[in-house]
C-alpha cells in the first residue's frame, strides 16, 4: 500500500481536531469535535474516536501510514499516556494504545502540544532552517519545545522544552505546579492581566480584563499596562537566556495569544535579553513571533509522525 499521508490529532481542553496531512504539510481532510473536558475519560475518548471515524471515512484514509498526536500535557510518550491538566477524566490515560486500536494498528507517535508547535514552526514557520531553536506558546499557560542539532527534541516523555515551569524568581509567587517564580507564573496571559489589575490598571468600559485588553492599554500608553508586559518580557528573557546558555539555541520563537502582542512584548523582551544572554555564544540570539497559525498543532503532530515513520517519509520525498 502506498502510504504517503499521516493522520494528525491535536487534543486540547476545548477541541479535538484531526486531519489527514501530506508530506508537504497540507491538510487534505479535517474533522473536529468539542472536547467534553468535564466528562469521564471514556466520553472524551469517544470524541477522539468520532474524529478518527470521520477521517477514516475519507477515500484518502488508506494512504495514511501513521498517526501523530499532539496533546495538552502532561503527556508521557514513553508510556503512551496523557494526563491533561484541563481534562480531569484522563489521568495516565492510555491514549496511544486506544488510538492504535481505533485505527487498525497504525503506528502512533505522541508528543506534548508545546513540542507539536515546535515541530510545526521548525517545518514551516519562523524556526525553519534553524538547527537549534526554542519555540514557545505564551497564552493561558506557557509551553515550549526544542529543536537541537536539526531535530525535534521531545525528550523521553515528550515534554522537553517546558520552559513555562522553570523558575526565574527564586522567592517568587507559588506556581500551581508546586514550584515558585516560574516563567508561566509571571508571563502567561492571565498573570499579565492579574498583575496589571493589582497595580491599579482600570479596564475599559467593556470590562475586558484579558491580556489582550492589557496589551491594547499598553499600546495606548497606560504605564501600568506597559509595566506588566515589561515584567512578563523580563521573565521570558531570563528563561530564554538560560535555555540558550545551556543548549546553544540561536532563535527563540514565540507564539500564542500573548505572542501576538507585538512590540509591546518584543521590544522589552529584546532589551531584557541583552541583560541575561551575555556570553559570547548567546549574544546573537534572536527572538521572533511564530508564523504558523491555528493549525500549528495539527501540522506539528503530522511532522512528528512523518519524521518517526521512515516509510512515510521516504514515500513523501
Ligand atoms: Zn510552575
Amino acid at each position: 500500500m502506498h502510504t504517503d499521508l499521516v493522520a494528525a490529532l491535536d487534543i486540547g481542553g476545548t477541541k479535538i481536531a484531526g486531519a489527514l496531512v501530506d508530506g508537504g504539510g497540507r491538510l487534505l481532510v479535517r474533522a473536529q469535535r468539542p472536547t467534553p473536558a468535564r466528562q469521564d475519560g471514556e466520553t472524551v475518548m469517544r470524541a477522539v474516536a468520532e474524529v478518527l471515524g470521520e477521517l477514516s471515512g475519507s477515500p484518502l484514509w488508506d494512504r495514511a501510514g501513521a498517526v501523530g498526536i499532539g496533546s495538552a500535557g502532561p503527556v508521557d510518550a514513553s508510556a503512551g499516556t496523557v494526563s491533561p491538566v484541563n481534562v480531569p477524566g484522563w489521568r495516565e490515560f492510555p491514549l496511544v494504545d486506544r488510538v492504535r486500536a481505533a485505527t487498525g494498528g497504525l503506528p502512533v507517535e505522541l508528543i506534548g502540544d508545546g513540542v507539536a508547535i515546535t515541530a510545526a514552526e521548525h517545518w514551516q514557520g519562523a524556526a525553519r532552517g534553524h538547527d537549534n531553536a526554542l519555540c514557545m506558546v505564551v497564552s493561558t499557560g506557557v509551553g515550549g519545545g526544542l529543536v537541537l542539532g536539526g531535530r525535534l527534541h521531545p525528550g523521553p516523555t515528550g515534554n522537553a522544552g517546558h520552559i513555562g515551569h522553570i523558575s526565574v524568581d527564586l522567592d517568587g509567587d507559588p506556581c500551581p505546579c508546586g514550584a515558585r517564580g516560574c516563567v508561566e507564573r509571571i508571563a502567561s496571559g492571565p498573570n499579565i492581566a492579574r498583575r496589571a489589575l493589582e497595580q491599579g490598571w482600570v479596564p475599559g468600559p467593556d470590562g475586558d480584563t484579558s491580556a489582550a485588553a492589557v496589551a491594547a492599554a499598553a499600546r495606548a500608553g497606560d504605564p501600568v499596562a506597559v509595566a506588566s508586559f515589561e515584567r512578563a518580557a523580563q521573565a521570558l528573557a531570563a528563561g530564554i537566556a538560560a535555555t540558550a546558555t545551556l543548549v546553544e539555541i540561536d532563535i527563540a520563537v514565540i507564539g500564542g495569544g500573548v505572542g501576538k502582542a507585538g512590540d509591546i512584548l518584543f521590544t522589552p523582551l529584546r532589551k531584557a535579553l541583552t541583560d541575561y544572554a551575555t556570553l559570547s555564544f548567546v549574544r546573537r540570539l534572536t527572538v521572533v513571533p511564530a508564523r504558523t497559525g491555528t493549525d500549528a498543532g495539527l501540522v506539528g503532530a503530522a511532522a512528528a509522525a512523518l519524521t518517526r515513520t521512515p516509510d512515510v517519509t521516504a514515500a513523501s520525498r
